[in-house]
């Protein structure tokens, strides 16, 4: 339909116009309402048709908006195949096509408070309604799958179609059959109701898209980008019995059509949206619950969109934002429509999670046992309320398996607290001026050449002197999980090496207090307290001194292992790779990293040396093997804590139940034996309650049973 060149050129101008500004005389008006709807149909092309978008939601929706607005304040630039004047199709001449018994027309979006507070003085203006009258407003999550309608005759399921253009759409009833929550029979009769048709939203579990993935993965199959295309996709497969292996649910969210025997509205009987939503629940209609709230006044419906957003990340499902719909049948009436949507109803969208972006650089950092890791450098975006600039791109296989390149145009997306990722680059919109990315052959530090493993993902500078690597290991020697220094971080570390005061772990047990006191940003009290905070890590026990040295593979656990095992750190000079694998849950990597590093003679050097600073090297009474008493009270049993605890802290929690016999595991599974649940507890509470095997202990009951 399009031609490479030509999409490159659509795309190329829905960027532009995305930040241009707008219009200031007719004239221009008319060309920049010709150009959107030109891009805007490009885009609706390769979401609906092609299921493969080359912008984010987020940026169609600004367009969108755009040409909407454009539209308004000069109505004679309409033109008459403007997408605005339509709604948008998900049609393809695959199947049968069928007509929704009523039009389903889109919603139009709000982004934030002021959006809502807008929506409101509109529904207001509309009514002729004064601010004090209250107007209730039904809100329930917007479902991010596919759109499905349901009619029923008689009671029966006659028929299910896919949104398709709002107005037509594809029949998928044999695939709708195979969907558990979509009730072939049900009692409309005892209502009243001889022919309804239903709307909802057909989508898939995040943990069953997960295991379809895995399952595909298996397979050699391409796997789905997000559950939502594994959902639409999954409604529209020829062979029912496929769609029915996807496990799609349908959540039903309005009522759009009723009529009674003699071919009446039916609808009138339920006053608000809430009351049909409710009977549908009471005919066997996967409906939102908890997720669906009443509001009466739009400052509430703004915290319940808010509070939402917060939670999407915990929801089982993908949502991407609010549905808020007048609630009251008769103030929807009033409200009306116009030729694209309701006025009585608008979707509040979530944070955009998924931007584009150009890739224009890649560095390359050096990790403390000398990893290489590619660091992606893009144009800034914004996603999920926060600026994003760079982007580990891990190793080099992530690269040549994604085929980046330099210059490319990449989708980048960021869900909840997860760090920013690169999804794909989106090699359609390649100009020929894309490079491909050349992974360097030596230390972009210290120039040795780069050296890796055949089972390991990294390429490592070799080099045990290599700047970059010391660094790094200082910066981790005193982070949280090592020696645990307070007011000794990255920036300080970097701060002390670039004024030559430190070049190597030791040195940074010889500082000069004095001189970090008259510092800027220091003081004497600043100074006062670093000195503190490093003797009390001279006194460390010796499993986190282990733990410090980045001694490849060496982790937390690992090192505790070895600290229960020695009186000394240096009696491990002298151990062979025998006694390391007689330690349980040793394993012959580990044992070959320490053997390699206590072989070598500057590291036995480092340590004496920092002995001599006054640093702990020898077995504390914190890293001797706890004998756990088999009469402890929570002896053998693993514990989970969740929630806010009020009487104690989360590790002085964890702490007591290691002492009383108990192991720490770290998420809800067949495995666990009790959760301690504190305020504000939530998906790990519900995880476990559903599990029916874990003993749930509130914080009191808890420290009874220690004690
Ligand atoms: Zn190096």
């Amino acid at each position: 339909m399009y031609s490479a060149a030509e999409q490159k050129q659509l795309d190329q101008l829905g960027r532009t116009l995305l930040t241009a500004s707008t219009p200031l005389d007719e004239q221009k008006a008319q060309q920049r309402v010709r150009q959107l709807g030109e891009v805007i149909r490009f885009h609706e092309y390769r979401y609906y048709v092609l299921h493969d978008p080359v912008i984010s939601d987020f940026e169609y929706d600004q367009l969108y908006k755009q040409l909407e607005a454009l539209e308004a304040s000069y109505p004679s630039c309409r033109l008459d195949d403007s997408p605005t004047t339509r709604v948008s199709s998900d049609l393809t001449s695959d199947l049968p096509e069928v007509e929704h018994l009523t039009p389903m027309l889109s919603l139009d979006n709000s982004y934030n408070e002021e959006d809502l507070l807008d929506f409101d003085r509109q529904i207001r203006k509309l009514l002729a309604w004064g601010e004090d009258e209250p107007i209730a407003y039904a809100v329930e999550p917007k479902y991010d799958g596919g759109t499905i309608t349901l009619v029923y005759e008689g009671d029966r399921l006659v028929r299910a179609a896919t949104r398709g253009n709002g107005v037509k759409g594809e029949e998928i009833t044999a695939n709708a059959r195979t969907i558990r929550s979509v009730p072939l029979k049900a009692a409309f009769s005892t209502v009243g109701i001889q022919r309804a048709e239903l709307r909802g939203e057909a989508i898939i579990r995040k943990d069953n898209f997960h295991q379809i993935n895995a399952r595909r993965e298996e397979q050699d199959l391409p796997l789905f980008a997000n559950p939502r295309n594994a959902a639409t996709g999954g409604l529209r497969m020829k062979d029912p019995r496929e769609a029915a292996e996807r496990g799609l649910e349908v959540f039903v969210y309005q009522l759009g059509f009723a009529e009674d025997g003699h071919g009446k509205d039916a609808r009138a009987q339920f006053p608000t949206h809430q009351q049909s939503l409710d009977t549908l629940a009471s005919l066997g209609f996967k409906v939102p619950v908890e997720e669906r709230t009443v509001c009466q006044n739009i400052e509430d419906v703004v915290r319940f969109c808010e509070a939402w957003a917060d939670k999407r990340d915990e929801y089982p499902y993908e949502i991407d934002g609010m549905v808020v719909k007048v609630n009251r049948r008769d103030l929807q009436e009033r409200c009306g429509f116009t030729s694209h949507h309701p006025r009585w109803a608008i979707a509040f969208k979530f944070k955009a999670r998924q931007a584009t972006s150009k890739l224009i650089d890649v560095e390359y950092q050096v990790g403390k046992i000398g990893s290489i890791t590619p660091v992606a450098k893009i144009e800034p975006v914004q996603l999920a309320g926060v600026t994003v600039s760079s982007i580990s791109l891990h190793n080099e296989d992530f690269i040549t398996g994604k085929d980046i390149r330099m210059g490319d145009t990449v989708l980048v997306e960021r869900a909840g607290d997860v760090i920013p990722y690169i999804v794909k680059p989106l090699a359609d919109l390649r100009d020929g001026s894309e490079q491909p990315i050349v992974f360097p052959t030596e230390c972009p530090v210290c120039h040795t050449p780069l050296f890796r493993e055949p089972d390991e993902a990294a390429w490592r500078c070799v080099n045990a002197e290599c700047e970059a690597q010391i660094k790094q290991r200082m910066i981790f020697h005193v982070s949280k999980d090592a020696m645990d220094i307070d007011g000794l971080g990255r920036s300080q570390v970097e701060r002390f090496y670039d004024l030559g005061w430190v070049k190597h772990i030791a040195d940074l047990y010889k500082l000069d207090y004095a001189k970090i006191a008259h510092l800027d940003g220091f003081g004497q009290k600043s100074a006062d307290n670093l000195r503190t905070a490093i003797d009390k890590a001279r006194k460390n026990p010796i499993h986190r001194l282990l733990h410090s040295l980045s001694i490849h593979h060496l982790g937390k656990k690992a090192s505790k292992l070895l600290a229960e095992e020695i009186g000394h750190v240096l009696e491990l000079r002298d151990w062979d790779e025998e006694r390391y694998l007689s330690i349980k849950d040793i394993g012959p990597i580990v044992a070959k990293n320490v053997m390699a590093f206590f072989a070598q003679p500057e590291n036995i050097d480092l340590l004496k040396e920092m002995e001599a600073l006054g640093v702990n090297l020898t077995q504390t009474e914190e890293d001797k093997p706890r004998v756990i008493d088999a009469d402890a009270p929570l002896a053998g049993k693993t514990i989970l804590f969740t929630g806010t605890l009020e009487q104690m802290g989360r590790k002085e929690a964890q702490e007591l139940a290691e002492r009383s016999g108990a192991k720490i595991i770290s998420a809800v599974s067949g495995n666990l034996d009790i959760l301690v649940v504190g305020a504000k507890a939530g998906s790990k509470l519900k995880k476990a309650q559903e599990l029916g095997t874990v003993q749930i202990l509130t914080e009191q009951e808890f420290i009874t049973t220690v004690s």
